[in-house]
């Protein structure tokens, strides 16, 4: 998961992936549900080893984020939606997953 120990560590990983990553989007929105998902929740989860949430986050960013596809390689592919649709699901259920750990 990437778990960042203070904001400017948070901002260059930001600057280095995801300011050049298609996942972010244009500046008005939505953004990236990965970057979402980390901002949200990483510092909760950091030391739940077992709890579905970190799994699911250290499945996402392990260390370099897994889902970082630099937006030079983007031609509007059909692919790229099914990645983002697919992930969007995925961070929608790690959600639920965190509501119904904490029984919301
Ligand atoms: S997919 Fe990864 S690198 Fe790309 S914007 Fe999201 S968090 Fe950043």
């Amino acid at each position: 998961m990437a778990y960042f120990a203070n904001g400017t560590a948070g901002i260059d990983f930001e600057q280095r992936y995801c300011s050049r990553c298609v996942h972010m989007g244009p500046e008005d929105g939505p953004g990236c549900p990965v970057w979402a998902a980390h901002l949200l929740f990483s510092y909760q989860l950091c030391n739940a080893k077992e709890d579905p949430g970190k799994i699911i986050l250290d499945m996402l960013i392990p260390g370099e984020c897994a889902m970082f596809v630099p937006a030079r390689r983007l031609n509007a592919t059909k692919r790229h939606e099914d990645d983002r649709a697919e992930l969007e699901r995925l961070v929608a259920r790690c959600s639920e997953i965190l509501k119904e750990a904490k029984g919301l």
